[in-house]
């Protein structure tokens, strides 16, 4: 813990996406709490709530983005935003660095690969934020060898075949980018591999314990100091850095359902589904019997609303066992008592904050590190189903009911209990992130 009289200052650039701000605004409390002081540089798109975050300093720079409507492809928001923030980057850097020239350390999100030589001509450290695990991160550095060998453009057929340079994962799991360009997927990787090769460290929300292999390897292969220091909510209060407003009332309604009984749902911040996902999905949930409480955040069911889809009569004959809302407090339902399984898309915030709780998983993974993460759930810690097909309502139903129902169920809420042990007793003295953490902080007060 630094003394108050010192109080360095870190300096925190965000990145405007859900599963990115999460994280790091977590990571801005546990600074805070060991003392540092913290300004926060955001992008005036998806700006985060300041009245949450009283005791930080925020600083907005022009995105220069248009209505975001307008961007259905992620991954060129992504590089829209790292060509039109440079200049209004640098500018916020030079005044920042001006009126606090003792400033520690700049913290950056990995998809910020423009700060690379930003931050080398003011001469501050760059850590970087990876908001991924350890897999999937070995994954990612492996991707211009998997693109060369041809793994990334295969047919369907071969998707279960093993990739030989990723001993768990089939080919099928490999880190995708939901992007209609594969170039543009290859250049946002080589930024984020040239950024981070070039950083200071590289910051993980991921416990080593969970991933010895990878942690080996990522130590093999990166010349940068690696701090695996999560879960990064357990350090700190709930989280508070949400975009979209959380329905409370889920709470209410969890108080009245019976123990380890609601299959919670939900496809996280980015994902989207077609119409027809999106019916199997409900016709599963509704014909498992268990209760349920399903997040349909706004603009997740291609270029549809909610109400326009489901069949009329469908909410009526739920008959108050399942509960639809925009975006819920997600840590806080599956801590509930009463939530007993997740049906996600295996971001690895949900992935983590699900482990937390021992909630066993249902993976329907999408894009990104979300298949690599739903292969380490099903076959690699074996504590999720995965949905692997075309998704329908029989698979979701039967999923449903072995999780929630069976001894298959009772088996792997068994196996996940003691991943959630693990992720107490990293933090606790002496554990893996807490000496990660303690190594992480006395590294940046010796810049
Ligand atoms: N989340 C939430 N309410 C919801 C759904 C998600 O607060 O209804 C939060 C969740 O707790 C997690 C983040 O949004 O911290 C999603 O991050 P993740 O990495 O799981 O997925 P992404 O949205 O980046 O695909």
């Amino acid at each position: 813990m630094v003394t108050k009289d010192t109080k360095p200052v870190i300096f925190l650039f965000t990145f405007p996406l859900q599963g990115h701000l999460n994280p790091m605004f977590q990571l801005a409390k546990i600074f805070f709490n060991h003392g540092f002081s913290i300004t926060v540089i955001h992008t005036e798109f998806n700006a985060p709530n300041f009245s949450n975050f009283p005791h930080f300093t925020f600083v907005s720079i022009s995105d220069g983005l248009s209505e975001p409507e307008s961007y259905p492809d992620v991954i060129e928001i992504l590089h829209d935003l790292n060509s039109k923030c440079v200049a209004p980057f640098n500018d916020c850097l030079k005044k920042l660095l001006s009126e606090e020239p003792t400033a520690a350390c700049v913290i950056v999100d990995a998809l910020w690969y423009f700060t690379d030589g930003l931050t080398e001509k003011f001469s501050i450290p760059r850590i970087v934020l990876r908001t991924v695990n350890l897999s999937s991160f070995v994954a990612f550095s492996k991707f211009h060898v998997l693109r060369e060998k041809g793994y990334l453009s295969l047919q369907e057929s071969q998707g279960d075949s093993p990739v030989p340079e990723l001993p768990y994962l089939k080919m099928k799991d490999l880190p995708w980018f939901q992007t209609e360009d594969p170039r543009s997927g290859d250049k946002l990787q080589r930024g984020t591999m040239k950024s981070m090769k070039s950083s200071s460290g590289i910051i993980f929300n991921a416990i080593e314990d969970l991933e010895p292999d990878q942690l080996d390897q990522s130590l093999k292969e990166f010349p940068v100091p690696l701090f695996s220091i999560g879960p990064f909510h357990r350090y700190v209060s709930a989280s508070s850095s949400s975009l979209l407003a959380q329905d409370m009332t889920c709470l209410s309604w969890l108080d009245k359902q019976a123990t380890n009984s609601v299959i919670y749902a939900s496809l996280g911040s980015i994902a989207s589904i077609d119409e027809s996902e999106f019916l199997e999905i409900a016709w599963g949930l509704r014909n498992s019997n268990q209760p349920f409480l399903w997040v349909v955040r706004p603009g997740s069911i291609h270029g549809k609303d909610l109400i326009e889809i489901l069949p009329k009569g469908f909410i009526e004959s739920l008959q108050g066992r399942g509960k639809i809302v925009k975006w819920a407090p997600q840590p806080e339902v599956l801590a509930h008592r009463a939530t007993g399984g997740f049906l996600t898309h295996c971001g690895w915030n949900s992935t983590l904050e699900a482990i937390c709780e021992a909630i066993p998983l249902i993976c329907k993974p999408s894009f990104g590190d979300q298949r690599v993460n739903a292969r380490y759930i099903s076959d690699v810690w074996k504590i999720g189903l995965h949905l692997e097909n075309r998704i329908e309502r029989l698979e979701v139903e039967n999923a449903i009911r072995t999780l929630m129902t069976s001894s298959e169920g009772e088996e792997i809420r068994k196996r996940i209990m003691p991943m959630k042990e693990t992720a107490e007793q990293c933090l606790k003295l002496g554990g893996s992130s807490f000496r990660n953490l303690e190594n992480l902080v006395a590294y940046i007060l010796s810049f």
